[in-house]
């Protein structure tokens, strides 16, 4: 088999950072310096590139413009390389991942985020088995010579995941990353196994990349909370510049049954905007026909998002209203399963 090529993509994050002498904060270093601390990659039986971004930046300054250099980076080098990893900041590692599995179409290789919860000089960094499994990952064929993961994934801490089943959950363990709602695509152990029942592969292969890079972002995420008052609730649901809002419901996506709530639900769905159900649980989905309280959200226009996280959901509207204005077709896509966001009973 042909030697596989990667193209590692530094875009900043702890694993590339160390402490400024003056005020102790971390500030991002260079790749040069990454290679020196994990010169395993030099050895590697894969060609290996790098590119950087400049500036290198902690993932809380991500911006969809951010998303759209990253679909540009892998597009203009989608011909030369059989895979890609992503050395990105954790904070917004679920964002970026799920809001690149919908720009990227037809995507039929390795797209890896990996990161570190340590910088990668420490000691006991994790940046290190981190990024040689993500790269292995990234390497990884089936035997008729595919991708064996031809996914936007994100590798930590031993575990491979759909990018957009993904949460930070930990701010300090190694285990910083949990995909409540689908098991892992891989786990690395002595070997790396794979659970090619859930991976998606294309039905036919050869497709050009195509990246989707007009994103709306008039998007709202209003959490319920018993007391919510009514002035909040409308300044979000009757704002005219926001296209979109999320509700974060309760358990099974319950909300408050009283009319004022549901009629203040029902104007804004009449106003055109695309309402959708997302729990505030971490596992589980919505089921909107389980209680009457979910029941009556349905019957004022609210689309539900089953078992999608907040991450993908945000991704999801902000790239179908940039891709359509047509509210139906919204409705209809954010429905449906578009990149194994969610599960459809
Ligand atoms: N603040 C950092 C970032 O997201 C945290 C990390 O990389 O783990 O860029």
């Amino acid at each position: 088999m042909k030697k596989q090529s990667i193209l590692l993509i530094y875009t900043g994050g702890t694993i590339g950072m160390k402490e400024d002498p003056e005020t102790q904060a971390l500030k991002p270093f260079n790749f040069e310096q990454i290679q020196d601390e994990v010169p395993e990659i030099r050895k590697f039986g894969c060609e290996i590139d790098s590119v950087s971004f400049n500036p290198l930046i902690d993932s809380s300054d991500v911006e969809p413009s951010f998303w759209v250099k990253l679909c540009k980076t892998i597009q203009e080098n989608y011909d030369r390389y059989d895979g890609f990893v992503v050395l990105h900041g954790t904070d917004t590692m679920s964002y970026s991942a799920s809001a690149l599995s919908f720009m990227l179409e037809n995507l039929e290789k390795p797209v890896i985020f990996t990161g570190s919860q340590l910088p990668i000089g420490m000691l006991r960094t994790d940046g290190k088995e981190n990024l040689i499994s993500s790269i292995e990952i990234a390497c990884a064929r089936r035997e008729d010579g595919h991708a064996m993961v031809p996914e936007v994934c994100i590798f930590f801490d031993s575990q491979l995941f759909r990018g957009n089943r993904t949460t930070k959950y930990s701010s300090e363990n190694f285990r910083a990353f949990k995909s409540a709602n689908l098991p892992p695509l891989a786990e690395a152990g002595i070997h790396i196994k794979y659970n090619k029942k859930i991976i998606i592969y294309p039905e036919t292969w050869g497709k050009k990349l195509e990246i989707k890079t007009t994103l709306n972002t008039s998007v709202a995420v209003m959490k319920l909370f018993p007391g919510i008052t009514d002035s909040i609730m409308e300044a979000i649901l009757y704002n005219p510049e926001i296209k979109s809002v999320i509700i974060e419901t309760y358990g099974a996506g319950n909300a408050p049954t009283s009319q004022g709530f549901l009629s203040k639900i029902k104007r804004s769905a009449d106003m055109g905007k695309i309402i959708v159900n997302v729990t505030q649980c971490q596992a589980g989905s919505v089921n909107m026909g389980t209680y009457e309280a979910g029941l009556y959200l349905e019957k004022a226009g609210v689309i539900s998002g089953h078992d999608i996280t907040i991450e993908a959901a945000i991704a999801k509207l902000f790239f179908l209203t940039g891709y359509t204005s047509d509210f139906k077709e919204i409705k209809y896509l954010m429905s449906r399963n578009l990149r194994g966001e969610i599960t459809l009973e």
